[in-house]
């Protein structure tokens, strides 16, 4: 049986609309793109002059405005038709002043709820592809198909900068891309429904797919919906990581003695890179048992090779990696990972300490954070090394993790040399960052040198100074 309601979600020109419609034509199905009514309130308050930041304004204003979106009633290339109060706005909601305050609108929650419930009248009377951010998530969590397209955000500015041209007006690159990495921010960080992929959806990664090669694998997947257990992103996995989780969680509060601090700094919602302290082969199971976000790995490929632990890793779903090459296929699988807004977990010393004590740092991390624009969160891990012996002695381990605040990458520069430069002060900061969190003793080459003290911080939207951990 074919899927009646179909679910499609993803950030901007990940692909939905093009892909969406396409589909919703071959099924002979009605297509509803979310965005539109955001847009169409949106469009409504500006004009009306209404303050963007009035939340109570702006919550009044769309539990009253009527929007309506019909099939095109004009032939000048547009999708549909939207009316606000009986207004054809389809082109207005495209504007740039729209794009600009569309997302700070979307993320009331009283705004939220009055479309949603507009949104879920409409998608439960079936044969539907509805559109979003938060379609599979919360407005149809019982779609019957959930797809997540997902793109590099450098990818998708260039086709928004494409469109844009192609309708003939002005655009820069990499004033398209901020704009982009602006929105992607707010809509994945926001508190009501942020944009995420479902745990059940089928998330595709569009970067240097054609929309043909796309459209093919999502009709692959409405004719044999059993190909969706095949899916790497499928149930079986993500039930497999939530059993894993709560397990690692029992055995932690079974026999150690855990602290945690700092769970407050980890932002809501949308793409994480998690870098942390390595002394143990327990300190990555602590992460992901410890987060409460499901999160994605990268582990040696060594790990692979040592029985049950690789079977373990394969299981879970890590990117594997060699400790010298971070290469482009590992470069590849992380970006995408955090295109689709996911968490993934690094440790950038790229293996266990001999000390104890933080070493130099890869490049990996911070490379992976300008590229994608990732905000980073340090973590910093005590007590792992001493599991071993503290169980032999049968003692309890004293295990403590310790989040800081989130590092917010800079725009990645556009000269090869000024982006080397970038990696590598980033790379520092995160590694001070890291180790402000943890006892002197731990911080290894990453001490603060006594005089001048560093001006660590800079060029991040967070705290200057660096927080000065437990111990320090
Ligand atoms: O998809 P489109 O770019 O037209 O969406 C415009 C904005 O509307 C998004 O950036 C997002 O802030 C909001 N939106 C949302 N939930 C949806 C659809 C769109 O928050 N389901």
């Amino acid at each position: 049986m074919k899927p009646s309601i179909i679910a499609i979600d993803g950030p901007a020109a990940s692909g939905k609309s093009t892909i969406g419609e396409l589909l919703a034509r071959r099924l002979g199905y009605l297509y509803l793109d979310t965005g539109a009514m955001y847009r169409a309130v949106t469009w409504v308050a500006l004009e009306q002059g209404i303050d963007i930041a009035d939340e109570e304004a702006i919550t009044a204003l769309a539990e009253r405005v009527e929007i309506n979106i019909t099939r095109p009633t004009v032939d000048d290339g547009r999708q549909y038709t939207v009316y606000a109060n009986g207004q054809d706005v389809t082109w207005q909601i495209r504007r740039p002043e729209v794009d600009a305050n569309v997302s700070p609108v979307s993320a009331y929650p009283g705004v939220r709820q009055a479309l949603t419930d507009q949104q879920r009248r409409i998608g439960r009377r079936g044969h539907i592809v509805m559109m979003g951010r938060d379609i599979g998530t919360v407005v149809l969590p019982e779609a019957d198909l959930k797809i997540y397209l997902g793109a590099t955000a450098e990818e998708r500015a260039r086709r928004r900068h494409r469109e844009v041209r192609e309708r003939g007006e002005v655009a820069d690159y990499e004033e398209v891309l901020a704009a982009m990495r602006r929105r992607d921010k707010i809509d994945s960080e926001r508190k009501a429904a942020p944009l995420r992929p479902a745990d059940d959806a089928i998330v595709i990664d569009t970067t240097g797919l054609s929309i043909a090669e796309v459209l093919a694998r999502v009709e692959g997947l409405v004719q044999n919906p059993k190909s969706k257990v095949q899916s790497s992103n499928g149930k079986g996995r993500a039930i497999f990581r939530r059993f894993t989780r709560s397990f690692l969680r029992l055995l932690l509060r079974l026999f150690t003695h855990l602290e945690v601090t700092g769970l407050e700094n980890i932002p809501q919602g949308g793409p994480l890179l998690v870098a942390f302290n390595h002394l143990a082969y327990l300190d990555g199971p602590l992460v992901l048992a410890l987060l409460p976000q499901l999160v994605e790995g990268i582990a040696l490929e060594d790990l692979y090779r040592v029985p049950v632990t690789g079977q373990l890793l394969r299981l879970y779903g890590t990117i594997p990696v060699h400790r010298d090459q971070f290469d482009r296929q590992v470069i590849r699988r992380a970006l995408r990972v955090l295109a689709e807004g996911k968490v993934l977990a690094l440790a950038p010393e790229a293996r266990m300490s001999l000390t104890g004590a933080l070493e130099q740092a890869r490049l990996g991390v911070a490379y992976l954070a300008l590229r994608s624009g990732a905000p980073i969160l340090p973590v910093a891990i005590t007590g792992t090394e001493t599991v071993p012996s503290d169980l032999k002695r049968l003692r309890r381990p004293r295990l403590t993790l310790t989040v800081g605040e989130v590092i917010v990458p800079p725009p990645q520069a556009s000269k090869p040399q000024a982006r080397r430069q970038q990696v590598a002060e980033l790379t520092d900061e995160i590694m001070h960052r890291i180790a402000a969190l943890l006892p002197p003793e731990y911080r290894g080459v990453y001490a603060p040198t006594p005089t001048p003290p560093p001006t660590l911080g800079e060029g991040s939207s967070n705290s200057p100074s660096p927080r000065v951990g437990r111990g320090g």
